[in-house]
């Protein structure tokens, strides 16, 4: 035997370089053409890889690393199953503060990848010291050797975006790329990958999703942080209750807000016709879009690309279990008989 044995050394090998799907006609059948970047690609399943990766190899670079020292984040469960991973292959400890609005399959998730999670209350404000926010500023503090990722306010988060998302989708258009339709979380995905895109090509939209029960949208449009727009909602990772240092507004052109029902029947009508097992928030992206092609947005050229950010498995108890759909009241504008087995 004399050939070469084709092998990655590990999973972090793997991570980005994402592929580009076209979407159907029965997906997208709006006036453009429309694509997906699929990041539940990457090895940890979403977008996410991408800043655990970058911002763990940073810090080795600036020597705050070294092995057997803990790595801390708040995070909904994406960033800290990516962190897990890389912790994981690096030889860290991992420690997770997450919300309670996390489903429980993402929960387990993350004690499978070896770290250890604290639940901690969704509904308090961020300065309430129960908030994920301050349980975690909270053991950085006790934890010597330890470092804190802090996704929403750590600019390293955009550039993880700027030095790959940007690049792949530019590169995967040919440059002819006119609107990016992205969710906004901590920001870092919309604004990295933006920044990118209008170094490029100033007139590329980026046009970014929030959730009903955020502040992002009513900021971008009035630079005023609103608490009235505060108010619990479902989608996990998309919106916020506070302004993230993470999010660079100027970046972004528009604010597309979608609500939970929506989301949640998107992305099961995507999985369904696009063969793609896709996330709560892929759905809401796409309703996004759904709406802003109402709106005339896109012509016969446009070409479109949505972030979809993460990978259906994790939501099997949220939005594809019907009973949970059915608690929610979402198929309450469906008829009883068809409730069971709604077709898409
Ligand atoms: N979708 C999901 C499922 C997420 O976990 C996140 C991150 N919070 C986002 C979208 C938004 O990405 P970003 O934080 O980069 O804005």
């Amino acid at each position: 035997m004399n050939q070469d044995i084709q092998a990655y050394d590990n999973v972090l090998q793997l991570i980005g370089e994402t592929p580009l799907i076209k979407l159907s006609e029965k997906v997208a059948p709006y006036s453009g053409n429309f694509y997906a970047k699929v990041e539940a690609f990457n090895p940890g399943h979403s977008s996410k890889d991408r800043i655990a990766l970058h911002i763990i190899e940073e810090a080795e670079r600036k020597g705050i690393l070294k092995p057997g020292d803990t790595i801390i984040e708040t995070t909904s469960g994406n960033t800290g199953f990516s962190i897990a991973m890389v912790s994981r292959i690096k030889g860290y400890d991992c420690i997770l503060a997450v919300s309670s609005k996390s489903s429980a399959d993402k929960i387990d998730m993350l004690k499978s990848m070896g770290a250890k999670v604290y639940v901690c209350p969704a509904h308090v404000s961020a300065d309430d010291e129960r908030s994920y926010y301050q349980v975690a500023k909270r053991l950085h503090e006790e934890i010597k050797d330890s470092i804190y990722i802090n996704q929403y306010f750590n600019e390293l988060n955009i550039d993880a975006h700027y030095n790959s998302t940007g690049p792949e989708i530019w590169k995967q258009t040919a440059g002819k790329i006119t609107h990016l339709v992205a969710c906004s979380g901590t920001g870092g995905t919309i604004s990295g990958t933006a920044r990118f895109l209008k170094e490029q090509n100033p007139d590329v939209q980026i046009l970014g999703v929030d959730a009903y029960g955020s502040v992002l949208k009513k900021y971008h449009e009035t630079q005023e942080f609103d608490k009235n727009e505060i108010y619990p909602y479902r989608i996990e990772g998309l919106g916020k209750n506070l302004i993230p240092t993470a999010t660079d507004f100027e970046a972004i052109d528009s604010f597309t807000k979608v609500k939970d029902e929506d989301a949640a029947h998107m992305a099961r009508f995507i999985s369904q016709h696009e063969g793609l097992f896709v996330g709560y928030t892929s759905g809401a992206a796409m309703q996004a879009t759904k709406q802003l092609a109402a709106q005339g947005v896109f012509d016969k050229d446009a070409v479109v690309v949505v972030i979809f950010p993460d990978h259906g498995s994790r939501y099997m108890s949220k939005i594809y279990n019907d009973k949970w759909m059915e608690e929610q009241g979402f198929f309450d504008s469906v008829s009883t008989a068809t409730q069971q087995h709604i077709e898409y």
